[in-house]
Formats: structure tokens, sequence, C-alpha cells
């Protein structure tokens, strides 16, 4: 069993390299990546079919695109679906890694974490000293789309709660609030699998969209039943919002704050993510 480190104070990166590979959601084709140490801070990206391009520091400036993912605009190159490797990494407590790419797209593997969190295990952490903690104005920082809305507040630890609300009875109303340590994101985050509805699915499809999508990496809610359970958790959709939510904070590392998100996506993820980078005067890393 691995031992997490046990709060987010530390820097971590990983012990050594390990690799994974799986379809694409979107674009449906085989893409494989690399993990491996780094000596600097935050998430660098390079290729593994293009290794003479330079790495790239990941953050909240790349974003290009949220509509179903969270997508990336890395010079030339585009990687989609970056959101659930990157809260392994961070929920596992690992500030600092490189990761290689083939292809335009992470692979979705089972539509959870879990995968990404094993292959963490499997490569081991190693301690690489104090973390840089982006800093959290003292008055709160909120972000708004519609009716959805995110906000944060300087806490002394890292808390997170998130609430859902759906029509489809399948759901309806959802809240989780937990004060995250890296013991936690694995055992109560990291399994939740994504979910989408029975009626876009099809819609989905013809527009080219979720090619790899199928039965075994997202649940797909049907009004008021499941067409693939069992459920991993009776609230499996709000703890997959959480992963969603913290894979995209780690673009910018997770504040010492308490984050609450009301109907989250990841245009406002990733706005939050930005307003971040603002509050705490960060350079914006760009593409
Ligand atoms: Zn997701």
């Amino acid at each position: 069993m691995t031992l997490w480190p046990g709060d987010y104070r530390g820097a971590w990166t990983l012990a050594a390299s390990v690799e994974r590979r799986g379809v694409g959601l979107h674009g449906g084709a085989t893409s494989r990546v690399r993990l491996g140490p780094s000596q600097r801070p935050g998430y660098h990206v390079g290729w593994l079919d293009a290794p003479h391009l330079p790495l790239q520091r990941l953050g909240p400036g790349q974003v290009c695109d949220t509509r179903l993912c969270t997508a990336l605009q890395l010079g030339e190159r585009r990687l989609a679906t970056v959101e659930h490797l990157l809260a392994a990494l961070a929920g596992c407590g690992v500030s600092q890694a490189e990761i290689h790419v083939e292809g335009g797209e992470v692979p979705l593997l089972d539509g959870s974490a879990l995968a990404w969190v094993e292959a963490i295990a499997e490569a081991g952490l190693r301690p690489v000293g104090e973390r840089q903690v982006p800093e959290v104005p003292a008055a709160p920082l909120t972000v708004s789309r519609g009716s959805s809305f995110a906000v944060v507040l300087p806490a002394e630890a890292f808390r997170v709660a998130a609430a859902v609300e759906y029509p489809q009875p399948a759901i309806g109303a959802q809240f989780l609030s937990l004060e995250l340590t890296p013991q936690r994101f694995v055992e109560e985050i990291a399994p939740a699998r994504t979910f989408g509805f029975r009626e876009q699915v099809e819609q989905l499809r013809s527009a080219g969209l979720i090619r790899g999508g199928a039965l075994d990496n997202a649940l797909v809610c049907d009004g008021d039943r499941w067409l693939n359970p069992p459920l991993r958790f009776p609230d499996e959709p709000v703890r997959h919002k959480l992963l969603d939510l913290l894979g995209d904070l780690a673009l910018v590392g997770f504040p010492r704050a308490q984050v609450f998100v009301y109907r989250g996506s990841h245009g406002l993820h990733t706005e939050l993510a930005a307003a971040l980078v603002t509050a705490a005067r960060l350079p914006v890393l760009s593409a």
C-alpha cells in the first residue's frame, strides 16, 4: 500500500517514470502518456511523438476549450481531456512532474482518476522540499456564470465543497464537503467516474464528439435510472464534480483555502484558476 503525503504542504515529484495507454474520449484514437519526475515546480508537458519541442509549464492561460473537457493550447499543439490526470497528480500530492504525451488527447481509461492514481503509486513519490502555494486574497474571491458560481476564502488547510442540482431524479441535488488530504482524495474522489445523459449521447456522437465514449468509461443517466449501474458511491456525480474541479485547480496549484462550487463546469473552474493567478499576482502562463 502506498504511503501518501499527509497533506499538501510539502513539494513532491515522482520517484520514477510510468506509462499508460488508452483511448481518448473525443477523438477515439489510442494515445500514450508517460509521467516522470521534474526538478521544477508545476506540471510540464512534452511530446513523445515530437521530442524536439520544448516542455511547456501548464497554467490557466492555456485553456482553449471547456465544452466537454478541459483542453489546452500548448504552442502549435493542443491537448484535450487533461483534467483527470492533473487531478490525480495534484490530488495524490505530486506538485511537480513531467507529462510526455503521444497524440492530442489524454486517455480516458475508466472515466475516473483511479488508473492514474495506480500509475502514480507504481512510480512512487519523492519529496523535493517546500511547495509554492498560490496566495489567496483575504476578501472572498468569486466567479460566476449564469446561476453557477464558485467562491474561495483563505483557510488553514485545503477544504473543498461542491453542490450539483439536476432535474433527473437519479442525480437530483447532491452536496459534498471535505478537508482534502492525498489519502482522502485517493479513497473518496479519485474513483468517481464521468457521467452523462442518454439524450446527449446520440447528439454528441453525431457532432463527432465522444467517439471513444462507451458504457464502460462513463456513467449514463436516463431520467430516474442509470443505464450502467452499479455506482461506486451513491453520490458519485458530485464526487466527480470535485474531481474535475481539482484537475482544473491543478493548473495553478492547490491554495490554502476553502473552495465552494455550485453547479460547477470546466468553464467556471478554469475561470476560477485564472482569477487565483491574477489575485496572487503570479505571472499568467500562456502557450
Ligand atoms: Zn471529468
